[in-house]
């Protein structure tokens, strides 16, 4: 079942991202070469109970830490470590959780450290535009399949592969929702989008394999050639004027 939710919901919501938003934009200050991930971890947690919410994801299935760092070919879930020690030429995807009153805030972005190779700032820019794409065709009378197609027809031209063990998802009083929203076209159909759905959108796109493998921690999604992999996430409101980016200041 998908989750309509309340104008009193909606508000509830819109702090727990404003919060997201806050730290995804405040962090690119603190993402610089010698910068363990640990740190931007920890400055995440104390930056989020300044703004009155919680970690999302600490403790969500028993995840250890506010943020997901994921350096290079890890696509998401890397966990934060005092011995990752961010490089020059890295990229960073920070995937970041809030719990404000019972409700959730979702959002991600992969930064550079220091400066990157034309072809990295380029696989990077095509996973931020897609997800644009995507959220231009969350409206009303478009289906949630619509939303995948987008990101799909924008990103094969451009020679990137899409992670498909991954997804995004509704979003509210759980971190994740009905509906399960695809990045790639998988030919079917999904359910019609609605005044009030809140969808947490997620590209996730790779320089090679669209395959991906979990390593020994059990937690940190890799691409199975090691190739590059860059995310953005939004979390959005569907409202009868289009989409409203919750996420973004
Ligand atoms: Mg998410």
């Amino acid at each position: 079942m998908i989750v309509l939710k309340t104008r009193h919901e909606l508000g509830l919501l819109r702090e727990a991202n404003r919060i997201i938003a806050v730290i995804l934009e405040e962090i690119a200050d603190r993402i610089r070469p010698g910068v363990s991930t640990l740190e931007l971890d920890q400055w995440a947690e104390a930056r989020i109970l300044e703004l009155k919410g919680r970690p999302g994801f600490k403790g969500y299935n028993g995840f250890p830490a506010t943020l997901c760092t994921s350096v290079n070919e890890e696509v998401v879930h890397g966990i934060p470590s005092p011995d990752r020690i961010l490089q020059e030429g890295d990229i960073v995807g920070i995937d970041v959780g809030s719990i404000f009153q019972g409700y959730y805030g979702d959002g991600a972005r992969t930064y550079a450290v220091g400066s990157v190779s034309p072809e990295t700032e380029q696989l990077m820019s095509v996973c931020r535009e897609s997800l644009e794409k995507g959220i231009a065709a969350a409206v009303v009378g478009n289906r949630i399949s619509d939303i995948s197609l987008a990101i799909d027809h924008y990103v094969r031209p451009k020679g990137f592969e899409i992670v498909r063990d991954l997804t995004g998802h509704g979003i509210g009083r759980q971190l994740h929702e009905e509906p399960q929203i695809l990045n790639y076209d998988a030919g079917q159909k999904g359910p019609r989008i609605k005044t009030n759905m809140t969808l947490a959108i997620e590209p996730m796109i790779t320089a090679g394999t669209w395959q991906v493998r979990t390593l020994d921690d059990q937690w940190t999604v890799v691409t199975a050639d090691g190739s590059l992999a860059a995310h953005f996430e939004h979390t959005v409101a569907v409202t009868d004027n289009g989409p409203e980016i919750l996420t973004r200041l």
